[in-house]
């Protein structure tokens, strides 16, 4: 008889995002002649840069070619692209080796899969607020689960505490609710505290090309000693345009070490190339060509051209929360804002009054935990004009 695994039934249904649908979609039915506004939206709606596309018709053509085409590839990623984000990364002060770098098709697989490579009896710590692939990828595997809040008090940054006993950490910064972002020093202590626990932090990183000032860095490892503790999780996704194209990346540094159950020490690099050679068979050649030209000058120019236009978007939220004394976080460093709702609302009733009242829609920070409560996110994904609209709707009618 097969069994199935059980922790399945410990997962929570997530109604958040078909629950904000089946709202808006009620309410639209209702309201034929009002304009909603979505603020809520969590995928990019730019186009991809002209750069990627060329690249990737190429990339097409070379496959119509015998002398071209290309089958299997490595399943770690091609040597051109391994190059790009060698150089990417040097940009910004750190120095990797080929080997150290995986390709893969996003953020959100790797997320899961890197669970792979550790025992099941590790205690997760996680933030609250939180992504909630973290969270639920890690109740499939029936691992015990702490949480970390996330509060006004450490604005949104939660710390490491010393009475917390944590094996695998996830961080995320610039993060995804709240869009706080972390300094140095604050990472340098999460990196004192992995290392003094032999713990490791899986570091997401998917909004780094949102940084724009120096003391906030893009990577873990621009701090000393998170070669010894940390693995990096990027994505393409958002800052490129990628989500429906596919192109993430995750780097397990040589120097990461960690014992078995058993007391065998095992380098996590070559844990990950023999989990993804055995579990993945690599990403498309003609997506990794696009992936390549995005790190390319002119790739490069043009995906942050997407991205002021996005963080434009967001200062113009800001300033209108500005406006209205509106507390929030994110915003600077993030395509999202993360707001108190006003009037001491929780988030679904503030979600309500500005669906009903002001025909915009956002996302309810209850939804991304216990937390969010009272919280609500807004993104920058939107139309310049939709933007600029919501926040003269919300100035008058908040
Ligand atoms: N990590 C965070 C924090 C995200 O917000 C997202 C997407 O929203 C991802 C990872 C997933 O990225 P990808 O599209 O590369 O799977």
């Amino acid at each position: 008889m097969a069994l199935v695994n059980e922790n399945y039934t410990h997962l929570k249904d997530s109604y958040l995002f078909s629950q904000v649908a089946q709202k808006v979609n009620t309410f639209a039915a209702a309201h034929p002649e009002k304009k909603i506004i979505r603020l809520g939206i969590g995928d990019v709606t730019l186009p991809l840069a002209p750069a990627v596309i060329t690249a990737m018709q190429k990339a097409v053509a070379e496959m119509g070619v015998k002398e071209t085409f290309r089958g299997y590839g490595p399943e770690q990623g091609y040597n051109f692209l391994h190059e790009a984000l060698v150089k990417y990364y040097a940009s910004f002060g750190v120095t990797l080796q080929s080997n150290e770098i995986f390709i893969s098709d996003g953020a959100k697989s790797d997320c899961g899969n890197i669970t792979d490579l550790f025992d099941n009896a590790n205690t997760i710590l996680v933030p609250d607020p939180v992504y909630p692939v973290y969270l639920d990828t890690n109740i499939m595997c029936g691992r015990k689960i702490v949480f970390m809040d996330g509060n006004p008090e450490n604005n949104f940054l939660p710390m490491p505490d010393d009475k917390v006993k944590a094996d695998i950490i996830y961080l995320c910064s610039p993060n995804n609710p709240t869009g706080a972002a972390y300094t140095k020093p604050q990472l340098q202590k999460w990196v004192e505290y992995a290392l003094k626990n032999d713990a490791v932090i899986l570091y997401d990183a998917a909004y780094e090309a949102f940084v724009s000032d120096s003391d906030i860095p893009r990577s873990i490892f621009v701090i000393e000693g998170a070669k010894k503790c940390a693995i990096e999780l990027c994505s393409l996704s958002k800052t490129a345009g990628f989500t429906g194209t596919r192109c993430g990346y995750t780097v397990v540094p040589l120097d990461l070490v960690r014992k078995t159950k058993g007391g065998k020490s095992l380098q996590l690099n070559k844990m990950w190339l023999r989990r993804q050679t055995t579990k993945f068979n690599g990403t498309a050649y003609i997506i990794q060509r696009g992936a390549e030209a995005v790190f390319s000058p002119e790739g490069q120019k043009q995906c942050h051209e997407m991205l002021a236009f996005y963080k434009e978007n967001a200062r113009i939220i800001a300033e209108g929360l500005k406006k209205k004394n509106i507390k929030f976080y994110g915003g600077t460093h993030s395509p999202y804002i993360w707001m108190q709702c006003p009037k001491g609302m929780k988030s679904w009733e503030f979600f309500d009054f500005l669906l009903s009242k002001l025909a915009i829609v956002g996302t309810p920070g209850a939804g991304f935990g216990k937390m969010g409560e009272g919280y609500f996110r807004l993104t920058a994904f939107g139309s310049r004009e939709n933007t600029i609209e919501a926040m003269e709707r919300m100035e008058k009618g908040l």
